[in-house]
This record gives structure tokens, C-alpha cells and sequence, in this order.
């Protein structure tokens, strides 16, 4: 596990965890929640030399999903959500956007994520398990003993 890293932006005015996890031997990289500030996102991706292989959303909220459509269109990455929460990407109503006066509307995933599901970017592995109540798709995603959780856990 040293080669992987582990990077933690605050973005948006909701304050959004994003996480970068990154391989640094292989220079790639996964990001979880792009919440807002796409840009933000890409440069610290370049001045690490990092290559963005997907962005996994832990659910489809707006201030999750905002920077997805910068990023997809910067990098051509693959975007993962639950089947779910899938339909929120696009639907500002559902994804509560609407309620902001400013509609955040996502590109369409390119991927599903499933309950159990172990995915492989490189020496990243992660583990998928569905965490629905927070919204119908959430998921939380466990990197080694690390578990990232979206909202299903509050900080307060
Ligand atoms: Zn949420």
C-alpha cells in the first residue's frame, strides 16, 4: 500500500470531502466526489503528474457531482455511480440542484457500480458496498481498512 496516496480537497461552498487516491508508481488516479470546482481537481491532478482513470461518485447529489462534466470533458476518465442514483446525474430536480438556482447537470455514467464489486485502477483496489439511506444508490468504497463514505456518515 505505500505507493498509494491519498489526497483530501474541500470544494464548493457545501464544503465537499473530494478525495484524490493515487498510484504513485503508476502515476494514475481515481477521484471520489468532484463535488464542485472541477478546475481545482485537474490542477492539483497536473502538478502531481497524475492520470485520471475514473471519477466514483458515492451518490448523486449535486454538490457531489459537480465538478464531473469539467473533469470528463478535460480527461476523458470514466464516470461510475450506483444504478440507483444514476438518473440524478442529469436531473437537477433530483439531484437537488434546482433547489440552488444554479442546475448542476452531469454527463451520463459510463459505468455501474455494484454491492460487493471490487474494482482495479492499476495497484488501486477498491472494494464497493452499497450503503443505500442517505439516498437510494449510496455506496461507500473501502480502500484497504480506509473507508470512504460520502454521506451515509455525517461529521459533525
Ligand atoms: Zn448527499
Amino acid at each position: 500500500m505505500e505507493k498509494i496516496a491519498l489526497t483530501h480537497l474541500v470544494l464548493g461552498e457545501l464544503d465537499t470531502n473530494c478525495y484524490i487516491i493515487s498510484d504513485l508508481e503508476k502515476r494514475n488516479c481515481i477521484v471520489i466526489d468532484p463535488g464542485a470546482e472541477g478546475e481545482k481537481v485537474l490542477h492539483e491532478l497536473e502538478i502531481k503528474d497524475l492520470k485520471l482513470e475514473a471519477i466514483i461518485n458515492t451518490h448523486g447529489h449535486m454538490d457531489h457531482i459537480g465538478g464531473n462534466e469539467f473533469l470528463l470533458k478535460e480527461t476523458g476518465c470514466k464516470l461510475y455511480i450506483h444504478e440507483d442514483d444514476k438518473d440524478m446525474l442529469q436531473d437537477p430536480a433530483k439531484n437537488l440542484s434546482v433547489y440552488s438556482g444554479n442546475d448542476v447537470i452531469s454527463p451520463p455514467a459510463t459505468d455501474i457500480l455494484e454491492d460487493k464489486q471490487i474494482l482495479e485502477f492499476g495497484n488501486i483496489r477498491l472494494k464497493i458496498i452499497h450503503t443505500p439511506g442517505h439516498s437510494p444508490g449510496s455506496v461507500s468504497i473501502l480502500l484497504d481498512k480506509r473507508l470512504f463514505s460520502g454521506d451515509t456518515l455525517f461529521k459533525k
